[in-house]
């Protein structure tokens, strides 16, 4: 008897087994399932560090796949041209995916949509990404939410519900198509640093992601409140990595956070708070696409900000030689490794947006380039509140003081230390980390003198104010 069509299902940004609904659907089908990984425009147009991680995920995901007799399919070249082409090949039936939110991705997946359908391909895109999707919560006059609190309180009693298992096996089809090898796409192109010193502080793929959770849940969720704002000690989940991958789930997440609520620890609420800044940044990003791109709030489009990505001021920070030790260790730290903590991505935002009177986008864009968490939607939801220019943003005229934070978030100088080797006799390794993954053009050393600040933090602030009095 011959089998049934495939099913080709789509991997973007939910590279994982467990609690994955389009796979436990597409497994209750009884058809062959063909797993493919495409190299598209969406991929193409990442920065280095996310499509150099975005690599490292895909091959943990292909090692995944064959232990339950699946395989990895890897494509490369436009999106609807691949399907097509992978479509007649296997005489697949139907192109599944999970659905994705920034607008990038939304032009993709409806072209394909449209073109496979034309040509009577069934395609279905699914949920996974979140925990609610953007148009199933509404204010009472049916509107979408601009402000955190109101949203948060909104989704607080619903039921995300129970996280699928992982299905034990995948049927496979009679034949495989050929696949391209993940190598040959040279994924960590573009690092120019090399992606040796970043994926020394990647932790890839599902399994890690699982003991990730179980041990911040087990070790780290009942401080949580307080440590969350202090970057010298691992404080939080360090899970955006991979959820935004999808190497888990939010929903996984996000069950862990109230089983966790419900066994009494103290954190753990606003831990589950932390989740749903997620959901509220795809919420908006969803009904406002423009939160990627401009400023969210058009009077900021007066503010005199420079937009020149190169300029003395610009550079200085993203070589973190601005003088001003909080930013420089943070600037420093997302370089080395692809992450930055929390904290110090609202001390770099304001500086860049505040002291250095620098447009939000050319952070935005940097951290794009630079984030092995990069998020379209956090990032862009990130820049736009620092910056003021957000909905929901914190007010233009709260300029944060990088000293007196570094003061108060980095009491002891841990976490200059390990970023800043100048002046120190045996620099950490996290630092010398930096020196060696920072592009030889830059010119540092450990044994250069610190730079003095490029902008006084006083008259910076003083600066920034009068800008912003003189823009109404
Ligand atoms: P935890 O404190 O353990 O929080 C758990 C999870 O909650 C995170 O993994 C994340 O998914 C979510 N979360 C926590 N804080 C926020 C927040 N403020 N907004 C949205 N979701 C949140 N996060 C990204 O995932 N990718 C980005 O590209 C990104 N860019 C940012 C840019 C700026 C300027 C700012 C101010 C914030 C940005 N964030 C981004 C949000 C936040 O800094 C990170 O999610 C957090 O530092 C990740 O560390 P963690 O996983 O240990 O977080």
């Amino acid at each position: 008897m011959p089998m049934t069509a495939p099913i080709l299902i789509w991997l973007r940004r939910d590279l994982r087994l467990a609690d994955h609904p389009l796979l436990t659907e597409a497994v209750e089908t009884g058809a062959p399932l063909i797993p493919v990984f495409l190299h598209d425009e969406v991929v193409e147009g990442q920065g280095a560090a996310p499509r150099f991680r975005l690599g490292l995920s895909v091959e943990s995901l292909a090692r995944d796949l064959e232990r339950i007799g699946s395989k990895l399919v890897l494509r490369r070249g436009g999106a609807l041209g691949c399907l097509r082409d992978l479509v007649r090949e296997t005489g697949a039936r139907a192109v599944w995916w999970s659905r994705a939110y920034d607008p990038e991705a939304r032009a993709r997946d409806a072209e394909v949509m449209k073109g496979l359908d034309a040509e009577g391909i069934e395609t279905r895109d699914f949920e996974g990404h979140l925990l609610f999707e953007p148009e199933s919560v509404e204010t009472k006059t049916g509107g979408y939410y601009k402000v955190y609190t109101p949203y948060m309180k909104a989704t607080r009693d619903r039921d995300p519900g129970e996280p699928l298992p992982a299905p034990a096996r995948l049927p496979a089809p009679e034949s495989w198509p050929e696949s391209e090898r993940l190598e040959d796409w040279d994924m960590g192109r573009g690092m120019n640093r090399g992606g040796a010193v970043v994926a020394k502080y990647c932790v890839v793929g599902e399994r890690a992601a699982r003991d990730r959770l179980d041990r911040f849940i087990a070790q780290r969720v009942e401080d949580y409140a307080i440590a969350r704002d202090r970057p010298d000690i691992e404080g939080t989940s360090d899970l955006s990595e991979n959820l935004t991958y999808g190497e888990i789930s939010i929903r996984t997440c996000y069950r862990a956070a109230l089983a966790a609520r419900e066994a009494g620890a103290e954190g753990a609420e606003h831990f589950r708070k932390e989740l749903v800044w997620r959901e509220f940044a795809y919420h908006l990003l969803h009904h406002t696409p423009r939160l990627i791109s401009r400023n969210w709030r058009a009077e900021w489009d007066r503010f005199p900000w420079s937009e020149d990505a190169n300029s003395p001021e610009a550079t200085a920070w993203k070589r973190g030689r601005t003088g001003m030790r909080f930013v420089d260790a943070a600037m420093r730290e997302i370089y080395a490794t692809g992450r930055m903590h929390n904290r110090a991505r609202m001390i770099v935002g304001s500086y860049l947006t505040k002291h250095l009177m620098t447009h939000w986008k050319i952070g935005h864009d940097w951290f794009a380039d630079c984030l092995i968490d990069w998020d379209p939607a956090n990032n862009a939801l990130g820049w736009q509140w620092i910056a003021g220019s957000g909905p929901d943003a914190a007010p233009y005229f709260r300029v944060y003081n990088p000293e007196s934070q570094l003061a108060k978030f980095d009491p002891d100088g841990a976490y200059q230390r390990a970023w800043i080797a100048e002046g120190q006799e045996s620099p950490p390794e996290t630092a010398l980390d930096f020196l060696a993954a920072a592009p030889r053009s830059w010119g540092l050393s450990a044994e250069m003198p610190y730079p003095d600040p490029i902008v006084d933090a006083g008259e910076g602030r003083a600066r920034a104010l009068d800008a912003y009095r003189a823009r109404d």
